[in-house]
């Protein structure tokens, strides 16, 4: 089974997945995986796409496409396929994806998609606060500290991420409206999408999720 998961920021993306992962025994990896692999390894690949980074340029789809297949083509243990989460970021990426991989065992065959209403999104984003000496997460909507501002298990200042705020996720929630919404389009067409109403809490959503992929 080959997955790509999305999600707009604050969907609970990275933590379905490690459960898919887990479930499912898949390969989970993340294109920023991908890209530090290949800079790390000093790949032709690689190189090319740390010359565009280091100037503070966007790599290239066509980069990206081919690093994406390489990795996965290379996996020395392919467990039962893949969770690909971070890709395709864009249509183009999405369609050359299917390209490349047409007839070959690393073709994608579910899309999963965790939706989750924009104000609940603002709710998680901009009411989360972190414990900088304990690493302990609130969210001073769902979660909040016993005494305002203060952790309840080591008595330090809780701090807010920069990119927290409800500006960025503004910019960040229209990012993924341009880019990613359109692919989700494209792969509903194909009747490939499962889409998980992520709106209530992990345990109550994982059972849901879980056997929408057993299917
Ligand atoms: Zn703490």
């Amino acid at each position: 089974m080959n997955i790509f998961i999305m999600g707009a920021p604050g969907s609970g993306k990275g933590t379905f997945s490690s459960r898919i992962k887990e479930e499912f025994d898949l390969n989970h990896i993340s294109t920023g995986d991908i890209f530090r692999a290949n800079i790390a390894g000093g790949t032709e690949l690689g190189m090319q796409a740390k010359a565009y980074t280091e100037k503070g340029l966007l790599v290239p789809d066509e980069i990206t496409n081919n690093m994406v297949k390489e990795y996965l083509s290379q996996l020395s243990d392919k467990k039962n396929g893949y969770l690909l989460d971070g890709y395709p970021r864009t249509l183009d990426q999405a369609k050359a994806f299917e390209k490349m991989t047409e007839g070959t065992d690393l073709m994608v065959d579910e899309i999963v998609v965790m939706d989750v209403p924009f104000d609940e999104l603002t709710r998680r984003i901009t009411g989360r606060r972190s414990c900088k000496h304990c690493g302990e997460i609130y969210n001073i909507y769902s979660k909040p500290p016993v005494k305002e501002g203060i952790c309840d298990k080591c008595g330090s200042e809780l701090s807010q991420r920069k990119d927290d705020n409800e500006e960025s996720l503004k910019t960040r929630l229209e990012e993924y409206a341009k880019n990613t919404e359109p692919v989700i389009a494209y792969y509903e067409e194909k009747g490939m999408v499962k889409r998980i109403d992520a709106t209530a809490g992990i345990e109550e959503i994982w059972p849901v999720l879980k056997e929408a992929l057993s299917k």
